[in-house]
């Protein structure tokens, strides 16, 4: 397992719950979309009518979730959740509609994922609030309508190019989340320090944030880890020079790469002048799959400008050299 993953793993999922702010004023960063968000809750509650539906996108541990959770908080209705692997058949998805509350906010993790046949359940729900459900089989079978209480469909996904056109079309706000800055990350990992009740210095919470990649799972995550070494080699306070120490045994670079980023760019540069390598080549060289490397490695490389893409493969920047020129540690 990454460290520095932005995939939430068995051990977050049981402290994320109690990280998660409640509130769209205590949620940092992403000033736009709380923003408008603000309006558009504030304008449907002096209506008394529920949320438009919402999309949420952008890469995994940027708080889409959170999010979702703040929506029904702030609008004062339940929140269920559910994600689009988890609904198979169409008859799944009514079982989840048929018992919403009026105004519930219904959020669908993954919703890219959704079964086609489960999405054209989905279209007249989302539209005119009801189902059309087939009963019976053969000439015998009819359809019914059923009428559903209003309510608000959040759906994240960490690709909006993989959701189909009509269903994008049918959700009124869609919200791009981006990358952290490292000061909304510093004020992240602060908040989060002081729920765990543990004292930090200024300069090791921007420390974390610089490591972590842009994304406040990762920042919570390195924050825990660090949290272990200052209990066991310092006084308990996370101090800028413990921070340090700590993430460097982690093997997280200042930059927020593991040993795993430095093989791909290593084996790039080494083995291909920097390329352009098509991303198979890649794949055999560092013995990964495409898609993780695709999915998993480059979009943060790509954020940070060390690597692109070209119709020839892709390319090592003169950054991604420059950032290995001062690098102390040689991972190879
Ligand atoms: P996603 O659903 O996009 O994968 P989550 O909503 O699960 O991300 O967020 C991951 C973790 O990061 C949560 O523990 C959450 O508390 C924290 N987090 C995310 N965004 C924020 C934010 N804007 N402010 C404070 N904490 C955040």
């Amino acid at each position: 397992e990454r460290l520095i993953s932005s995939a939430a793993d068995y051990d977050d999922a049981s402290l994320e719950y109690s990280l998660r702010p409640k509130q769209l004023r205590e949620y940092v960063g992403q000033q736009k979309v709380k923003e408008n968000l603000t309006v558009f809750i504030e304008a449907a509650k002096m209506r008394g009518e529920t949320l438009d539906h919402v999309l949420l996108y952008g890469p995994p541990g940027l708080g889409k979730t959170t999010l979702a959770a703040i929506i029904a908080n702030e609008m004062g209705v339940q929140l269920r959740t559910t994600a689009g692997p988890a609904i198979e058949r169409p008859g799944d998805l009514a079982a989840i509609l048929t018992t919403l509350e009026p105004g519930d906010v219904l959020f669908i993790d993954e919703i890219h994922r959704l079964p086609r046949a489960v999405e054209e359940v989905l279209y007249p729900a989302m539209e005119d609030f009801c189902l059309d459900i087939v009963i019976g089989k053969g000439p015998a079978a009819r359809s019914v309508r059923l009428d559903l209480p209003p309510f608000t469909l959040v759906g994240a996904t960490t690709r909006s190019g993989a959701l189909s056109a009509p269903l994008r079309d049918r959700f009124g706000v869609l919200s791009r989340l981006e990358y952290y800055t490292p000061e909304e990350l510093a004020h992240i990992v602060k908040r989060t320090a002081h729920i765990f009740a543990v004292q930090i210095e200024e300069e090791a919470a921007f420390e974390i944030a610089r490591r972590s990649r842009g994304t406040p799972r990762i920042a919570n995550r390195l924050l825990r880890r660090v949290r272990d070494f200052a209990q066991v080699r310092g006084d308990g306070t996370i101090t800028f020079l413990l921070a340090n120490e700590a993430l460097e045994q982690l093997q997280v670079d200042r930059l927020g790469l593991d040993h795993l980023d430095h093989k791909l760019l290593k084996s790039m540069m080494e083995k291909f002048r920097g390329g352009p390598v098509g991303l198979e080549t890649i794949a055999a060289t560092i013995g990964e799959e495409a898609q993780t490397i695709e999915d998993v490695y480059e979009p943060y490389l790509l954020q940070i400008g060390f690597l692109q893409r070209t119709p020839r493969g892709r390319i090592v920047t003169p950054l991604a050299y420059h950032h290995f020129g001062m690098e102390a540690f040689d991972f190879s």
